[in-house]
């Protein structure tokens, strides 16, 4: 199998004159071939255009980015950076072994280049246990809970912080995928809310949520992490992935080298155009939440699904302690 690739020069650089530089990647959709240097400009570009089509924020603003230590939210923090918005990062180690371990040195890597610090919080720490613990106390799967727990810090250190937007890196096979599988379900709840802006409620403090990158795929995130260096964990996480959207994900891969941007298209004409028709959908609902009577946080309940979890460890632990004193 060795098929000679023919060399195919940056479109851009012909463009000016008498320069021809061979591409390093496809940008099959719009029929581009870039070389090293025109991909790092196309590729800011479209995140601008996209926070500025969907209204994100703006320069003046400061905004909070979720930090997991891999390639989407590394290279989200460093190239709002480098487009002048005033971006911060968060990074909640989620004490799961040595992979939180590199992921929080991978953060702390990236904040030294571009200059800035961190957020560090440790969940180890805050909660008294980690994921791991917490799920085995809980008898529940840790993905939901570990999701649940990111929210609750990302929206609590926004709301301490002052900051009125977070950033997350959702990437374009994250959000077309998960849309797909939304679709075929026919999952309304979770298409009311598919849009890379969630709104802020300033009555409960929750600040605005968005994903600049929501329209970069995986691979293109990837190649401009390496161009930049941009260092980052590529460790999956050892308590497993979300399957499901697995599957969705590589249908569209299969099905993007016959219809280019397919992936792209799908995605884009929804949140354009059809996201609306979803939205009439939704039913007005009575606000139920309140203030968690502990920590301050919006919460369904009068006690938040974190403190919770803090008394269900504190409680875990005393067994624990009075079984030894027993043995
Ligand atoms: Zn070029
Ligand atoms: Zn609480």
């Amino acid at each position: 199998m060795t098929e000679k690739k023919k060399i195919r020069y940056c479109t851009e650089c012909k463009r000016e004159a008498m320069k021809f530089i061979p591409s390093v990647v496809t940008i099959g959709e719009f029929g581009l071939y870039l070389c090293e240097k025109h991909f790092i400009e196309w590729f800011e570009h479209w995140v601008e255009k996209t926070i500025e089509e969907f209204h994100m924020f703006d320069r003046d603003g400061p905004v909070l980015v979720a930090l997991s230590g891999g390639k989407d939210s590394m290279v989200l923090w460093y190239v709002l950076n480098k487009l002048g918005y005033k971006a911060e990062g968060f990074h909640l180690n989620l004490g799961i072994g040595e992979t939180s371990e590199q992921a929080q040195q991978k953060v702390l890597e990236l904040g030294q280049i571009i200059g800035k610090e961190p957020f560090i919080i440790n969940i180890t720490k805050e909660i008294g246990a980690s994921i791991p613990d917490i799920a085995k106390i809980f008898l529940s799967p840790a993905c939901s809970i570990c999701g649940r727990i990111k929210r609750y810090f990302f929206n609590r250190i926004a709301r301490l912080q002052g900051f009125k937007v977070v950033a997350t890196g959702h990437n374009l096979d994250d959000e077309a995928g998960s849309l797909l599988f939304n679709l075929i379900n026919w999952n309304e709840k979770y298409l009311i809310r598919k849009y890379p802006v969630l709104k802020e409620d300033t009555k409960l403090g929750l600040p605005r949520k968005v994903k600049p990158l929501t329209l970069m795929s995986e691979d293109r995130i990837l190649l401009y992490a390496q161009l930049n260096n941009i260092p980052f964990s590529s460790e999956p996480c050892p308590l497993g992935q979300d399957a499901k959207l697995h599957i969705y994900k590589d249908i569209l891969n299969r099905v993007e080298p016959r219809t280019k941007g397919v992936k792209r298209n799908f995605y884009l004409r929804f949140i354009r155009k059809y996201q609306r028709l979803f939205q009439s959908l939704a039913v007005e609902k009575q606000t139920t939440m309140q203030k968690c009577q502990i920590c301050d946080e919006p919460s369904p309940s009068q006690v938040c699904l974190v403190c919770k979890i803090k008394l269900a460890v504190q409680d875990a632990r005393q067994k624990e302690d009075k079984n030894d004193t027993h043995h």
